[in-house]
């Protein structure tokens, strides 16, 4: 289907912020542990 094509496309640059609950900093989506202070506290924001 189309569609579920550009959904797959518009996924892949989905507009979403990952930080850590306990720091603040900002990281990668696919990241589930924080580098900088090594919490597994990652939230995520969906943008826009
Ligand atoms: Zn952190």
């Amino acid at each position: 289907m189309i569609i579920d094509t550009v959904r797959t496309y518009l996924g892949g640059t989905d507009q979403t912020v990952s930080e850590c609950r306990h720091c603040g900093t900002t990281v990668e989506s696919k990241t589930e542990r924080c580098p900088e202070c090594d919490h597994e506290t990652i939230v995520r924001y969906h943008v826009g």
